[in-house]
């Protein structure tokens, strides 16, 4: 016992924290090796319009592991963060996205449809992060006015200025950017103002929610809105139902993405409405 032994100190070796730090290592080493045999894989989702057309999709990355099955995001995201494997997985993530979306672009019947890649906070915060987004979109080919990136509003809390700018440097070349998860968040409305989006992605919990409970209808309804007053369009994620899509309409959201219209996929489902 710590406390026998030395009063309120930590014992040093408390074989529960090595248990944790050997399980973290482990799952960073696994992660490694995933990324150098290529164990990762993007599936696409679709986004539709009022009328039911699929406009363009979101890449959902999965891990395809030998032993475990396809591991799901929320799983290892936010490892590969800790470690800082999100910086080579989300080079492959966003020039796998790109070739997805030079594909598209060549056939007439998908050469509308944007696509859009979840970066993460870490991901934005490299120093090279727009020389690398442009690297990626000149060799791949694509109409970069298609791509456009997610963010959460976690990125946005600290150094504005160096955002901002790093957003507007995109924005050059056409690339559009959503604010994903919008609501959960502590952005404020000044700040929001400021930022150069096109897209604001009302977080799935509302949208589960919003039938049955009064405070997140009211969230649904303002987040429509506030697109509305600041110019920007508005996306609902986790839609389920046609109940869910018919309040969504009536309050003015446009685009919609759930499993309503189709689940994430290795190819994207995609209907002409
Ligand atoms: P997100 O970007 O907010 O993605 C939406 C999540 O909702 C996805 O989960 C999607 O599969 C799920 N979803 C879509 N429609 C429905 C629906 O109708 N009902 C319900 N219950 N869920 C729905 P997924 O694929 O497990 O991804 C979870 C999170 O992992 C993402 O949340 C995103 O934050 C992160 N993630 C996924 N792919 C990437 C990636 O390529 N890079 C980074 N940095 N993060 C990623
Ligand atoms: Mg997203
Ligand atoms: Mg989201
Ligand atoms: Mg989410």
């Amino acid at each position: 016992e710590a406390k026998a032994s030395g009063g309120n100190l930590f014992r040093f070796f408390d074989p529960d924290m090595l248990d944790i730090v050997n399980a973290r290592a482990a799952m960073e080493a696994d992660l490694r090796l995933g990324l150098a045999q290529q164990q990762f894989v993007l599936h696409y989702q679709a986004q539709v319009n009022a009328a039911g057309k699929t406009i363009g999709a979101e890449a959902l990355i999965r891990w395809q592991h030998p032993q475990r099955g396809l591991v799901s995001p929320a799983e290892f995201i936010p490892q590969a963060e800790e470690s800082g494997l999100i910086i080579p997985l989300g080079i492959w993530i966003l020039q796998t996205a790109c070739q997805k979306l030079a594909e598209w672009q060549q056939d007439p019947a998908t050469s509308a449809l944007t696509l859009a890649v979840n970066v993460s906070a870490r991901q934005f915060k490299q120093i090279d992060f727009v020389a690398q987004v442009q690297d990626i979109i000149r060799h791949a080919n694509i109409d970069a006015s298609k791509l456009k990136l997610e963010l959460t509003e976690s990125l946005l809390v600290d150094n504005a200025e160096e955002t901002i700018a790093r957003m507007n440097q995109l924005k050059m070349q056409g690339v559009g950017f959503s604010l994903d998860d919008f609501g959960t968040g502590y952005s404020s409305l000044s700040y929001l103002r400021r930022l150069p989006l096109d897209q604001l992605k009302i977080d799935q919990s509302f949208v589960r929610e919003m039938l049955n409970n009064t405070n997140d209808a009211v969230i649904t309804r303002t987040i429509i809105g506030l697109g509305q007053s600041l110019g920007l369009a508005v996306i609902a994620e986790g839609v389920e139902t046609s109940a869910q899509q018919k309040f969504l309409v009536q309050q003015g959201c446009q685009a919609f993405q759930g499993y309503l219209y189709g689940k994430p996929s290795p190819d994207l489902i995609y209907t002409k409405g």
